[in-house]
């Protein structure tokens, strides 16, 4: 069974718009829910088409706490966040997969540049803490939000520079005071810290403005890490409901496949076993191939020619392009 119950023991309203929920793992459940800092949960939550997964980054950290925490902003319309913060009290069970995600050092030693927008602070907390309890890396944040009361976390992480003045600088940014982030700008902010490997993640513009920024400031690609929270959207004329057929864990099933959703999200909401970590369109865990029928892929940053020409696609990218679908996992 891919998908764990667990309950929330306590919800913190962090602010007017984003709630924290706090997770107990049973004792059993340890080893499948241990975590790196920085790795994100898959949560299962009721949609307009029955069931959507929906990833939340976890804001906990394994050195500081044994619970888990996620943290999840109310995003304008978005039924997944808003369902949350408006039914998610004590006492109810989450289904939920256990942690994935590749945004997380190499080494808790080495000094590290933190670039969070909003939402985004939800993974670099994790970071952050799990860098100043149990390793001996030095931090500087800049975390940039629209003002001073939609700063999640701001009373942790000004305890926390007090405690480790000498290892964690923290920079706000709030649009209310500066204007938007202007890469000009906060190029020259982070220029003390450019040596250092850049963790950066928040909603797409943010991710966007803050790539730009590194890049001015002579940082190499090859050490700015980037994790998006918002699937690209990309609909289409060219969408259309399918008919899904799977080979997979030994099994064929055969499901509706809505049109413009994600491959992966069909599998996930049938609470199917299929394998997946980046969800971008990244890092091809999730490639399976296709047997019959056409799909389009969002975004693809690793499969080439040969890979197509073998049948390979990316579950977490692929929309269908005709009314049968049917790939493999073998
Ligand atoms: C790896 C990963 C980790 C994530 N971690 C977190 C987290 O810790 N906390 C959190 O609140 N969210 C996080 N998200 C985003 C989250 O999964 C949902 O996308 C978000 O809650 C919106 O879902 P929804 O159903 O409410 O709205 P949707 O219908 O999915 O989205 C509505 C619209 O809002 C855009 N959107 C999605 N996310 C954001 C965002 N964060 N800011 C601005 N616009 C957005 C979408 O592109 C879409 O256009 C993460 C996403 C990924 C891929």
């Amino acid at each position: 069974m891919m998908y764990h119950r667990l309950r929330v023991t306590r919800v913190i309203e962090e602010t007017p718009d984003a709630h924290s929920l706090v997770l107990s793992v049973p004792p059993d459940l340890a080893p499948t829910f241990a975590y790196r800092p920085g790795q994100y949960l898959t949560l299962r939550v009721p949609h307009s088409h029955g069931i959507a997964a929906r990833c939340y980054s976890l804001s906990s950290s394994p050195y500081t706490e044994t619970d888990l925490k996620i943290t999840v902003k109310r995003v304008p319309d978005g039924p997944a966040s808003n369902w949350i913060c408006d039914h998610i009290r004590v006492g109810a069970a989450l289904e939920l997969m256990p942690p994935a995600g590749t945004f997380t050092p190499a080494s808790l030693d080495d000094d590290l540049l933190l670039l969070a927008g909003g939402s985004g602070i939800t993974p670099v907390m994790s970071i952050i803490k799990a860098v100043l309890a149990g390793g001996r890396g030095r931090l500087a944040l800049v975390y940039a939000n629209r003002d001073q009361g939609s700063v999640i976390f701001a009373a942790e992480l000004a305890a926390l520079s007090e405690q480790h003045r000498d290892r964690l600088s923290v920079i706000h940014w709030l649009d209310s005071e500066r204007g938007t982030p202007e890469p000009a700008t906060l190029a020259t902010l982070i220029t003390p810290w450019a040596g250092r490997e850049a963790y950066v993640c928040g909603p797409a513009p943010f991710v966007a403005v803050a790539h730009d920024t590194l890049q001015r400031a002579g940082v190499p690609a090859n050490r700015i890490r980037v994790e998006r929270f918002e699937v690209e959207e990309r609909r289409s004329a060219d969408d259309r409901d399918a008919t899904l057929e799977v080979e997979l864990d030994g099994q064929t099933h055969r499901l509706p496949w809505p049109a413009g959703a994600r491959l992966l999200d069909v599998l996930i909401a049938a609470g199917l076993n299929a394998p997946f970590s980046c969800r971008q369109g990244h890092c091809g865990a999730c490639a399976c191939r296709l047997l019959d029928g056409q799909v389009d892929l969002v975004h693809n940053e690793i499969l080439e020619e040969e890979d197509f020409a073998e049948g390979y696609t990316l579950a977490c990218q692929a929309v269908a392009r005709s009314e049968q679908v049917s790939v493999t996992y073998y």
